[in-house]
């Protein structure tokens, strides 16, 4: 698909559709001179802003509006691109648009704008599919952190990381290359330290990486617990204190209710699923299976009890990933008596409040918004799933090179390990593409964009 890419012009309505002010039809391509020629009557200047007509083939009038002529190289594509600016009338961009065909453009895929861009070395494919996530953000911190991704933060990050994994594999080739010494060169403890700190920036990266992906998509938060602890409580009083947007996501399940609300600005996917408990009733073990995969699947784990020290209770925390967040409510304090407060223990944080009077509800909301990322400061970039998936591919190689060094001193086994781990790397920023990953990002962007 990309192959036809600088042979033909495309074009497409880039504005949101419905009636609005002003909308505007982008077009990029080779055809591009000679359509602003034909629509201006002479060739535009650069990067000026030309009011003229826009006239149909008749020399009918179409609309009035500004003409933006943006030559190759120095363009969002790397292509001539034009834009023009009419009334917002679906009607007569529409028209402007078959207009654009009839001149010789055709109509773009979604995402093909940004497609060029990153064919055309204007972008990465990180900073392409910040693009994305930015139209789609939902909330200002992720937005911000979206447009930090576009800006390449993230990208930089990941380029300096394969650079150090390339000066590595150079030095671990180097060895190799001279079999009589490759033992001492493998022994050489710098090549250690190198590994360990490409390892120590991978981690920091990762993490920050997942923090992104919170940012982009929302905290997603498994609310269990036996039956009757709270947790539906919890869920609505954590959607209705918002006064925020509070939608059912398609796909609710009879035993997982979900919740998307926005939390000062963060979203937050709640999923309030069926009791836990063991049970040979057949239609109840199936809801108890779903809140298990709900489980493994959250970024926060959110086990509601009404008894503080409900050891079975706990026994639901005890499988989950590390990665996962544990937190504790020890709900219906109002009934023991007991004050709000929050404490750190046993890989979770404990959290005593009561629903029912809102003590301590705060305190949960502060939580869930450091956990999704929020006040992290001015360098938090936006992330995808896929993009953490690759970084943990990376850690396994290196894990794997430094198992091999120091195990066997076998310098080939290593150098391959650090090869696949480069190739990792690469595939977040498009270094290594496939067609198909190509295809898949692109699909999913709008049209016009
Ligand atoms: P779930 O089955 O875990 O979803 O529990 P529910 O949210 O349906 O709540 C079960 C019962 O506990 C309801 O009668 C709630 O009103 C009550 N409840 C929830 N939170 C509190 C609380 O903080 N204090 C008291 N006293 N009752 C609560
Ligand atoms: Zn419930």
């Amino acid at each position: 698909t990309a192959a036809t890419s600088s042979s033909d012009t495309i074009a497409a309505i880039a504005s949101a559709s419905g009636a609005a002010g002003i909308g505007v039809v982008r077009v990029s391509g080779p055809r591009v001179p000679q359509i602003a020629h034909a629509l201006l009557g002479r060739t535009p200047a650069p990067r000026h802003a030309h009011f003229t007509a826009f006239c149909s083939a008749e020399g009918e009038l179409i609309d009035r509006g500004l003409l933006l002529y943006f030559p190759a190289p120095a363009s969002y594509t790397g292509e001539h691109t034009l834009e023009l600016q009419g009334h917002g009338s679906q009607a007569l961009l529409d028209a402007l648009l078959r207009r654009m065909c009839e001149l010789g453009a055709r109509l773009a895929r979604p995402g093909e704008f940004t497609e060029r861009a990153f064919l055309n070395g204007k972008l990465d494919l990180a900073q392409a599919e910040a693009v994305a996530d930015l139209i789609a953000a939902r909330s200002q911190a992720g937005a911000r952190a979206a447009l930090q991704s576009m800006e390449g933060v993230f990208s930089r990050k990941v380029d300096a990381l394969l650079q150090a994994l390339i000066a590595l594999r150079v030095h671990i080739e180097a060895a190799i290359d001279f079999p009589e010494e490759e033992i001492d060169f493998l022994a050489d403890p710098a090549i250690a330290h190198q590994l360990q700190t490409v390892r120590a920036a991978l981690a920091d990266l990762l993490r920050e990486a997942q923090r992104g992906v919170r940012l982009n998509d929302g905290l997603r938060v498994a609310i269990i617990g036996r039956p009757n602890v709270g947790k539906s409580s919890l869920l609505n009083a954590l959607a209705g204190s918002e006064r925020a947007i509070v939608t059912n996501i398609a796909g609710t399940t009879r035993d997982v209710l979900r919740e998307s609300i926005s939390l000062d600005g963060v979203t937050l996917e709640l999923a309030d699923t069926a009791g836990l408990r063991e049970t040979h009733d057949p239609v109840e073990r199936e809801g108890v299976r779903r809140a298990h995969s709900e489980r493994a699947r959250a970024d926060v784990v959110l086990l509601v009890t009404d008894v503080p020290h409900a050891s079975d209770d706990l026994a639901w925390l005890h499988d989950l990933p590390v990665t996962i967040e544990r937190i504790v409510i020890v709900n219906k304090i109002d009934l023991h008596d007991a004050a709000a407060r929050i404490e750190h223990h046993d890989g979770a944080s404990w959290l005593w409040l009561s629903v029912k009077t809102g003590h301590g509800l705060d305190a949960l909301r502060e939580r869930l918004k450091q956990l999704a990322g929020v006040g992290s400061g001015e360098g938090a970039f936006s992330a995808r799933r896929r993009h953490v998936l690759a970084l943990e591919r990376v850690a396994d190689h290196l894990d794997r090179a430094a198992h091999v060094l120091t195990a066997t001193r076998a310098g080939e086994l290593a150098a391959e390990e650090l090869r696949h781990a480069q190739h990792a790397l690469g595939e977040i920023t498009g270094t290594y593409s496939s067609d198909d990953l190509l295809g898949a990002i692109f699909s999913s962007f709008c049209i016009g964009k």
